[in-house]
């Protein structure tokens, strides 16, 4: 037996299509699929509810100790994982581009990163999962037997979300969420701890000629073999 864990990773920047794949991957490998940002959303949301100033570590740690979050599966293959927080189900409120802007801020902080890390580590330790995030394959899960890095021009990963936003019936200046896009991947990447970017170890998929079915593809071939292996 090897000290690899059956955690298969998903890393990479906003909007390169990580959780349609990362569902996608999961399902047809038969594993859990884990939405390490969906916990970074609840918590960015939580800590705005409580008023609590992000620049005080310690009422930001006294602040997540009241913490209770649950995840919910998925409704299904096109739909987002759901999240509850002290018993209030936020998935609604947590995915909006201004959330996940705000997410990336708190996602900086020691007491956030410390906190979602032990707990998507506890989830791991039982092992099947496929975890999507920004740091999965560098630092929740370095023995994970199989990762990947998900890339594509901030151009690309723009239009597809604003296709993505119409058609849940949102429209959005694209110039504006390009903007946010690579500002959120800049802090992302330069933030000191647990930074976006590529393990090692990790294959790094384009996902910009490619659409889902063809990174899908890709991906499969990769797991396939991996599987085939004895851990
Ligand atoms: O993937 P998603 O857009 O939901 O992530 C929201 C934000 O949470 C990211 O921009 C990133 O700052 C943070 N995040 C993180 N580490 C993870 C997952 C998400 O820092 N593993």
């Amino acid at each position: 037996m090897s000290e690899l864990q059956h955690v298969v990773t998903i890393d990479g920047p906003s909007g390169v299509g990580k959780s349609t794949i990362s569902r996608r991957i999961a399902a047809g490998i038969g594993f859990t699929y884990l939405d390490t940002g969906a916990m970074y959303r609840g918590v960015a949301l939580f800590l705005e509810q409580h008023g609590v100033d992000l620049a005080e570590e310690i009422a930001v740690r006294q602040a997540l100790a009241g913490i209770e979050m649950r995840l919910l599966p998925a409704a299904g293959e096109d739909q987002d994982v759901g999240v509850v927080i002290n018993g209030e189900d936020v998935s609604g409120l947590i995915r909006t581009p201004e959330m996940g802007m705000l997410a990336s801020k708190v996602s900086a902080l020691v007491p956030v990163r410390e906190k979602l890390t032990e707990m998507q580590r506890e989830i791991g330790q039982v092992g099947r999962i496929v975890a999507e995030g920004r740091d999965t394959g560098t630092v929740v899960y370095p023995k994970a037997f199989c990762k990947f890095y998900l890339d594509a021009a901030p151009e690309v990963r723009a239009r597809r979300r604003i296709l993505q936003l119409r058609e849940q019936g949102t429209e959005m200046d694209e110039q504006e969420l390009l903007a946010m896009i690579i500002k959120r991947d800049r802090d992302d990447q330069q933030r000191t701890i647990a930074p976006l970017k590529q393990a090692e170890d990790a294959v790094l998929v384009d996902t910009g000629p490619l659409d889902i079915d063809g990174v899908c593809e890709v991906m499969f071939k990769i797991l396939r073999r991996k599987l085939a292996q004895d851990l």
